[in-house]
């Protein structure tokens, strides 16, 4: 290899950020705020410190303040398992024939095997902090799961996951790290709550949703003493937590004297992507740099690409804030596909606003194109991508190919969120040529958009 740059850029510990950036702070159009569902008012510090944790119900409607300390005890954890390495994907670049040099932000080594453990030891920590006894969430795929209940039980409070049926009973082996260390895993609709024994009522043998799984976790958190609810995405204060990947990966870039011309991101509820491009999308707006950005979203579950910009239910159950963000509508359910972390209907109000003001693009993937993109980079990088991340791949892998074409040597940067090594099942469908690819009609998506409140 004659390039001086190493195959893997690592930082040093003293190098890892000391406090978060918070984006909104340089955003002149600030994402529309949070709205009381029952009153439609903006939702103050006190209402939504009943469902979070004071400190992040702060982080949350905090639009100025640019950077947030970092805990000690947080950052020590942190040390862990980052910074997390920077890698230059010289074989992929080989394989592809492309003059564009490709870098990629890997984000799957720890034993969540995600990005998701940047925000949840931090939202422990808070509750910790405050004095709580457990927290409750929800999770879908099962990373964000996964990632509190190893922060939970770093800093020793309870962990009630509602877990969404069809990934319970299809992932048990994620089910089993979360008990492991010592959640309890519940599957969603449950008869646990008032919400979801509604919806079992309403929809029997529905293997359920990420929207339910949210109203019954929040319903539990409001009503037991000493919980409160935590949320893997989509809120502000998570795309705050997930600068820390941004921040180390800017360091490590202008280390080595390197500027992306193109950075992707897979989007489910945006915090990796948020996270990703945090300190460029800061100088972006600034006016100090320019940088092409790119959401990519399943094509079945298209929030940015066919959405709506409107204010919406975050759950099925109508109990959480409402949020104005791309959405397909609170009733939305997306077709059993395997990107499960990418099928939230809605997208942060922070990505929303800044792609509505054309500050960022968005495309859509289907998933068999996914999977092949994730194949081809595992066999020459040596990585089984996570199927969220490698919608990243292939759209990472379809811009260095016009640069083939153009011969352009640009330089294109990608979040790979996390590893596949959970969802074998998903490969195997589509090694086996099983796998299908679910593309929702204008019908199905409008029959979504009649529901969206009319505010
Ligand atoms: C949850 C998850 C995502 C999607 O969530 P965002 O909030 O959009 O980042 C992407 N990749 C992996 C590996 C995930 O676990």
């Amino acid at each position: 290899m004659t390039n001086e740059i190493p195959y893997k850029i690592y930082l040093s510990e003293d190098e890892l950020p000391k406090a978060y950036y918070n984006l909104r702070a340089d955003m002149k159009n600030k994402p529309a705020p949070l709205l009381n569902p029952g009153t439609l008012q903006p939702m103050t510090l006190q209402e939504l410190s009943t469902v979070f944790c004071e400190e992040l119900a702060k982080q949350e409607l905090d639009n100025d303040t640019k950077f947030i300390a970092i805990p000690d005890e947080v950052y020590d954890f942190y040390k862990m398992y980052r910074p997390s390495p920077l890698v230059r994907a010289y074989y992929l670049e080989k394989m592809l024939g492309t003059p564009a040099k490709i870098y990629y932000k890997f984000e799957g080594n720890n034993t969540s095997g995600s990005h998701k453990l940047n925000s949840a030891i931090a939202q422990a920590y808070y509750a910790k902090k405050q004095g709580l006894k457990g927290v409750t969430t929800e999770t879908g795929a099962g990373q964000w799961g996964t990632a509190l209940s190893m922060a939970c039980s770093y800093f020793n409070l309870d962990c009630k996951v509602f877990m969404v049926k069809c990934s319970y009973e299809q992932k048990p082996f994620r089910r089993e790290v979360m008990r492991v260390f010592g959640a309890s895993i519940t599957p969603s609709p449950s008869m646990e709550t008032n919400i979801g024994r509604k919806i079992n009522a309403e929809f029997p043998g529905t293997t359920g949703s990420l929207g339910c799984a949210i109203s019954e976790a929040v319903e539990v958190a409001v009503s037991t003493e000493g919980y409160r609810y935590e949320l893997g995405s989509v809120l502000n204060q998570v795309l705050l937590h997930q600068s820390v990947i941004g921040l180390e990966t800017k360091t490590a870039m202008d280390k080595y004297g390197i500027k992306p011309d193109i950075i992707i991101g897979c989007a489910g509820g945006g915090s990796n992507l948020g996270g990703l491009i945090a300190p460029f999308m800061g100088e972006k707006l600034r006016g100090e740099a320019d940088y092409r950005i790119i959401a990519v979203e399943p094509a079945s579950c298209p929030s940015f690409t066919r959405g709506k910009f409107a204010y919406d239910f975050a759950d099925t159950g109508k109990v959480c804030p409402m949020a104005k963000m791309y959405t397909l509508g609170s009733n939305f359910i997306p077709s059993a596909n395997h990107a499960g972390g990418l099928r939230y209907h809605g997208m942060s109000t922070i990505l929303s606003q800044l792609y509505h003001d054309g500050y960022m693009e968005a495309t859509s993937a289907v998933q068999t194109d996914v999977f092949k993109a994730a194949i081809d980079f595992a066999r020459v990088e040596g990585i089984l991508p996570a199927p969220e991340s490698s919608h990243a791949i292939k759209v990472a892998i379809d811009e260095a190919l016009k640069c083939k074409e153009t011969g352009e040597e640009k330089t294109i940067l990608f979040g790979l969120t996390g590893t596949g090594n959970f969802d074998l099942y998903a490969y195997q469908s589509y090694n086996d040529g099983t796998m299908t690819d679910y593309i929702p009609t204008d019908e199905d998506l409008q029959r979504s958009f009649d529901t969206l409140p009319k505010i």
